[in-house]
């Protein structure tokens, strides 16, 4: 790796303890027309990528910055006249790791040099050896303990002492290059470079999502960066295309695209995107998210068969199980029912911080339908299984409702290992298949059957995917060194302190 001897802003000394991976939406526009409307609404469709955090930035010859702590629509509210501009950055964050607090909210911005704001989704996994080296070379230590700031100082390194207006283009792919080479992890990036444009870019392996879109208007073409194409559809916007593993793409302030194929010879992109975190009716990869899950649940149904199961009903798990269950009803030939309900605000129990916590979401927002379930044996899908004690409730849930049997599904395989790439996974003591047979699990869950997705089978549906499937195969596309798997586990501890319940109810 090279050294950190660029010439990085200097600034106050402030210890930080680690870095907060994000698992985020982010969202970067620009357009002829004011974009604080657009990145609201589009914000208000990436929500689901992350409920603890929200901001908009937006530039008119100065930044205009709007972030805190909480939902959408409590941070940013409806009144957008203090946010001008025509080029602008939104982002949700599910912070991962460490606190939650407004400082780390994003979008970040640096004053000087050059004017740049940025917003990102992942995880740098060689954070503290680059905030060292930042703190060694320069005097610099970072305000915040959030990747996006080192990323910041990472990508203005090259252009310390110019303006921001004589910068040529390659100039500006020159610095993501030099970026890309120190940053490590997992990191889908968008930024506002003040009076030159639009940039964004991907992790050499484009382990997080990426996709352009664009829409024309009366003044001429708008563009969007953005996690997932489900934000373009309420905006009015075409996908255009995914940027590549390690592309970069700038929209100059003429609105001229340019792009740089830095690229990488393989990919690694997250299956967890297509199981779990993306919304279904997002296109990755191609394909749509929503028809990949309902391949998962039809694979599937060869395990039941396989196992013997003679289920009478299937019934998903509340939200992100809807396509596989139908995927596997389709398959069996068997009626696909709401046996489960959600009430109440829609909350993703995933991304509840601490484990109490995200079962306590569970417990107050799904409930069983008896009329549909009594009697009858019910095959339940869930998108995975990890610690278990979501299965392990809703299986008590249907049982308490009188199902005659209940078969506990993942149409994902057996989670056996951390995520180092920003999805929060438990430690491996916490992760349920970790160390146990599957008698074992089932005697935990009290399922009468628990099935799994097979490895083999979801490596081979995604094979056209350049994918990462390190969770459950242990095979992590990227070096990770004990110190990177030690900052993890510290700041993931720390996150569960801050956002442990007060009480806990029984399971
Ligand atoms: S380890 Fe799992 S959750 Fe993390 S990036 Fe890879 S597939 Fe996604």
């Amino acid at each position: 790796m090279r050294s950190l001897a660029a010439p990085w802003q200097t600034g106050c000394w402030l210890t930080v303890r680690g870095n907060k991976p994000n698992m985020c939406g982010i969202l970067g526009i620009f357009s002829p027309e004011p974009v604080a409307p657009a990145l609201l609404t589009g914000l208000h469709a990436l929500q689901h990528r992350g409920q603890d955090a929200a901001g908009i930035v937006t530039w008119d010859g100065q930044f205009h910055t709007r972030k805190g702590v909480g939902l959408v629509p409590e941070v940013i509210g409806t009144d957008l006249e203090e946010l001008p501009g025509s080029i602008g950055l939104a982002h949700v964050r599910y912070a991962t790791q460490g606190s939650m607090g407004a400082v780390d909210a994003q979008p970040l911005t640096l004053a000087w040099p050059p004017g740049l704001a940025m917003v990102h989704n992942g995880n740098v996994t060689n954070f503290k050896v680059l905030r060292d080296a930042l703190r060694q070379n320069t005097q610099t230590s970072l305000q915040t303990a959030n990747d996006v700031e080192l990323m910041l100082h990472a990508l203005a390194a090259p252009w310390r002492g110019q303006s921001m207006q004589r910068l040529q283009v390659v100039d500006i792919f020159d610095a993501v290059s030099a970026l890309q080479a120190q940053v490590e992890g997992a990191y889908s990036a968008i930024a506002v470079l003040a009076g030159r444009g639009l940039l964004a870019f991907r992790d050499r392996l484009g382990i997080r999502p990426l996709v352009l879109g664009q829409r024309q208007t009366s003044a001429g073409i708008a563009y969007a960066f953005a996690s997932e194409s489900t934000c373009f559809t309420p905006l009015g916007y075409d996908l255009v295309r995914e940027l590549a593993p390690g592309e970069a793409v700038l929209v100059d302030s003429a609105g001229q695209l340019h792009r740089s194929g830095a690229g990488a010879d393989r990919g690694a992109f997250c299956a967890f995107e297509f199981i779990y975190f993306a919304s279904p009716d997002a296109t990755m990869n191609g394909t749509s998210v929503a028809e990949r899950r309902r391949q998962a649940g039809q694979r599937l149904a060869r395990q039941v068969r396989q196992a013997g199961l003679q289920p009478e009903v299937v019934v998903d798990v509340p939200n992100s199980a809807w396509h596989a269950a139908a995927g596997l009803a389709d398959a069996l030939n068997l009626p696909h029912i709401q046996g489960l309900i959600a009430v109440g605000p829609p909350v993703r129990s995933f991304l509840g911080p601490h484990p109490t916590a995200r079962l306590r979401t569970v417990q107050d927002k799904l409930q069983a339908v008896p009329d549909l379930v009594a009697g009858r044996r019910v095959a339940v899908v869930d998108d995975s299984i990890v610690r278990g004690t979501t299965a392990k409730y809703i299986t008590r849930l249907l049982q308490d409702a009188g199902a005659a049997a209940v078969y506990f599904l993942a149409a994902s395989p057996p989670v056996l290992h951390r995520c180092a790439y920003g999805i929060d996974l438990p430690t491996r003591q916490e992760i349920l298949a970790n160390g146990r047979n599957r008698v074992q699990i089932q005697a935990f869950i009290g399922a009468d059957a628990v099935l799994y997705q097979d490895l083999a089978d979801l490596q081979a549906s995604h094979s056209d995917v350049a994918g990462c499937f390190a969770c459950f195969s242990g095979d992590y596309p990227t070096e990770l060194s004990a110190q990177t798997w030690a900052a993890l586990a510290e700041d993931r501890q720390l996150r569960q302190d801050l956002t442990a319940p007060n009480a806990e109810r029984p399971l």
